[in-house]
């Protein structure tokens, strides 16, 4: 007899097991992961928190590729079925990372001496432009309001248009993830807000993953569920938290420091209304 079949099946997206990563050595040694585990939802939105220092910047880079962990494994669903990341050569990595994955940095990183049109076809033109859906780039160009500025050069731009350019980047290629390390942390409300929208949309309307760190309730708020971390493990899990359990939660996290939850079991929170 076959399985029962569910009309929405959750995925996960990627899986991290017993993740770990340490600079330096000795007395000195700082530890940013320490035996992490964590796995996000395909086709939904999740924050991560933390209190400063907590390793929220190395897990991005490590979950996408950009750096890779002293121990532990990254599974990430892809099209072609599930790929770990250990054991990558720099080059698979890259040809995963440009299949797979979009990144969307504080900073923007756009190309200074390319359009905005050149810098979001960057991804795809980098892997031979195959995959260019020019009907998707157009319907997201159109709802980040970006149709008018596809010849202008990042300098011409505001820093809530650069960062729409690079939301746009991270998005047209439809990648199975798409990560975003504190996206507004250099926009004023407005454009943060616009661009939280927009990444809500990627979401609801593209059926894409987020993941995205931020220091934020308000932003975090804005998620399907947000993990938190603290010196480098997940010490929680909130679904569906309003801003202030956000709030609330970070200053335990902050408060409660190295003492970290002992058994290596995170808390999972169900709260505030049902999206
Ligand atoms: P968060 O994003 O939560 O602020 P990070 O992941 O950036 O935390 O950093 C966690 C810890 O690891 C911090 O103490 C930071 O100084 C340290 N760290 C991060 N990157 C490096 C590096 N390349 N070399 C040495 N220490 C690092």
């Amino acid at each position: 007899m076959k399985p029962p079949t569910s009309p929405n099946p959750v995925h996960e997206a990627v899986r991290a097991e017993s993740l770990t990563k340490v600079y330096g050595a000795g007395d000195t040694a700082v530890k940013p992961l320490q035996e992490l585990s964590v796995s996000f939802t395909a086709g939904r939105f999740t924050a991560v928190m933390g209190p400063s220092g907590s390793g929220k910047s190395t897990l991005m880079h490590v979950l996408a590729g950009l750096d890779v962990p002293d121990s532990g494994t990254i599974t990430l669903a892809t099209e072609s079925g599930p790929v770990s990341l250990a054991g990558l050569s720099e080059k698979q990595l890259t040809l995963v990372r440009r299949a797979n994955i979009g990144f969307i940095f504080q900073a923007y990183n756009l190309v200074p001496a390319m359009t905005a049109e050149e810098n979001i076809l960057l991804p795809t033109s980098l892997s031979g432009g195959r995959n260019v859906d020019r009907e998707f780039f157009d319907q997201v160009v159109d709802r980040l309001g970006l149709a008018d500025r596809l010849g202008h050069r990042p300098f011409e731009l505001s820093g809530g248009q650069q960062q729409r350019v690079a939301v746009a980047r991270a998005l047209v290629s439809r990648p199975a993830v798409v990560f975003a390390d504190e996206p507004t942390g250099n926009l004023d409300q407005t454009a943060g807000t616009e661009v939280l929208d927009l990444l809500r949309t990627a979401v609801d309307e593209f059926g894409q993953t987020v993941i995205m760190v931020t220091h934020d309730a308000t932003a975090a708020a804005q998620a399907d569920s947000t993990v938190l971390l603290s010196d480098g493990r997940v010490v929680e899990t909130l679904h569906h938290p309003s801003a202030p359990q956000l709030a609330t939660a970070m200053l335990q996290a902050a408060s409660s420091g190295s003492a970290g939850p002992a058994s290596g079991h995170d808390r999972v929170i169900e709260a505030g209304p049902q999206r």
